[in-house]
């Protein structure tokens, strides 16, 4: 269908006079004796388009001015009455769909919770139009960094036969039907559709590893899986995942880049997005922008586990789960550093090696490794990276401790074995970076079909 798209339309004062096709969905009528006024929405704008009928010169069909029903309108594009920018006198006003009044997006303000069950309807709403619009730009922001400063897209296998040990449990991929009977475990995937115990992958940092020791610099950005079993406003089964990885870099080259590229995205967000950040910022998370921009501006503080703890534990008495040195950090622990003590994004540095993956570089001090996490208000752990462990004997060690199968992780160890170099990334976790841009609460309303346990909607 030929037309112009709504937002074209509203801001470009070179279309005043020209006569336009305009498609859309009502989202309000107003009617008056002379004329009546419709409120279009096509997606392309957070701004939505004011269609003047002139009862005199047009009488529309009423089923084109019910809430939620799709027209297409002709018109003239005229200097908008109030405001800046234009709106359209009609001339032509066509149904392409109705919509019955049961329609369950109504103008009401309805909850967050009501819409979740309605995934298939609550685009249509300001709220999660802007959410996804907000989504594509930090999307597209991401490549063009990584584009940019010299980094190759690569793409990691979902489908994977090794586990990423410690990010999370793995869903298993098998064409095994329910009650296949098997005298053992390895029995049972001998007769499995690749022979061994398959499942999605947790993370492409493993292959991400494969590539950057070849061309330097990569990045992946897809979909990760993990049978979290806990019901968080921070956690889904699958999540999309930015994962660099970089030769030659050492941890502090991996914070500089993190810091880098959120700085990065956050300013494209500030810049093309400004009429949703303002909505975010009224409806979702008062000084939404301020925030942001701070970002944007000033650098982000650092501090090691070991520091970290000690300030903790001054607050023991606060939190439900009291740390000590050793103790994982939990969300609780995460805000209050993020929030309180440093009131900015801050990279908790150097954790105790038990609680971290055998790849991290072991620090010389024998008990921590080159890992960091960097803590947002409002979320907690957004991105999670470390300097990789180059040495083959020490790696080899790390994995005996954790009664890890060698033979499994044979290409990994050939890395090291054959030109190691030490390297490092990070992964970020994309819907957590959307929910910080937008101060949406829940991951769940940052995802089109959102994946959790006991809920795939
Ligand atoms: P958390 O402690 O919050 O569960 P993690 O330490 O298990 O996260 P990593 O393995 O470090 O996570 O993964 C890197 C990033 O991926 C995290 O910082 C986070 O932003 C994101 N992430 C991890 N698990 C999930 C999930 N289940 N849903 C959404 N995002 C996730
Ligand atoms: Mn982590």
């Amino acid at each position: 269908m030929k037309h112009t798209d709504i937002k074209q339309v509203l801001l470009s004062a070179d279309m005043v006079g020209s006569e336009v096709v305009v498609c859309g969905w009502v989202r309000t009528f107003r009617d008056s004796a002379q004329v009546a006024f419709l409120e279009l929405s096509d997606g392309t704008s957070f701004r939505k388009l004011q269609v003047v009928i002139d009862k005199s010169a047009l009488q529309p069909d009423p089923e084109t001015t019910k809430l939620g029903a799709s027209v297409a309108v002709k018109g003239t594009v005229v200097k908008a009455y109030k405001g800046d920018g234009n709106e359209l006198n009609a001339k032509e006003v066509a149904l392409l769909g109705k919509c019955p009044p049961e329609y369950p997006i109504q103008k009401k303000r309805t909850t967050l919770e009501f819409l979740r069950g309605i995934p298939h309807l609550r685009l249509r709403t300001n709220t999660f139009a802007a959410v996804f619009r907000v989504r594509s730009v930090a999307a597209q922001a991401i490549h063009r960094y990584f584009h940019e400063h010299g980094y190759y897209y690569i793409n990691a296998p979902l489908i994977t036969a090794s586990d990423c040990e410690g990010a999370g449990e793995m869903f298993r991929v098998t064409t095994q039907p329910w009650n296949a009977a098997a005298e053992s475990e390895r029995e049972y995937f001998k007769n499995d559709f690749f022979g061994v115990k398959a499942g999605l992958s947790v993370s492409g940092q493993l292959e991400g590893e494969v590539a950057a020791t070849a061309l330097g610099k990569i990045y992946t950005f897809g979909p990760s899986f993990r049978a979290e079993n806990s019901n968080t406003t921070r956690h889904l089964a699958e999540f999309w995942h930015v994962e660099p990885e970089i030769a030659f870099a050492e941890l502090p080259d991996v914070i500089e880049i993190a810091e880098d590229m959120l700085r990065y995205l956050v300013r494209a967000v500030l810049a093309e997005c400004p009429d949703e950040l303002k909505f975010f910022d009224t409806f979702a998370e008062k000084g939404l922008i301020e925030k942001l921009s701070a970002v944007a501006d000033s650098d982000f503080a650092v501090c090691t586990y070991t520091e970290a703890i000690a300030i903790l534990e001054k607050q023991n008495a606060h939190f439900q789960f009291p740390v000590k040195w050793g103790s994982d950090l939990q969300s609780e622990h995460e805000k209050y550093l993020t929030e309180v003590v440093f009131k900015r994004p801050v990279f908790v540095t150097d954790y105790p090696k038990e609680i971290k993956s055998f790849y991290m570089k072991q620090n010389a001090d024998g008990k921590t490794v080159a890992a960091t996490d960097l803590l947002v208000p409002g979320i907690g752990e957004i991105i999670g990276g470390s300097e990789r462990e180059a040495d083959l004997g020490k790696l080899r060690q790390a994995m005996v401790a954790r009664g890890m199968d060698e033979a499994a992780y044979r290409q990994y160890l050939d890395l090291r074995r054959f030109g190691s170099v030490p390297h490092g990334g990070f992964g970020l976790g994309f819907e957590r970076f959307v929910m910080y841009c937008t101060g949406m609460e829940n991951i769940r309303d940052v995802t089109l079909f959102p994946r959790a346990v006991k809920y795939i909607p």
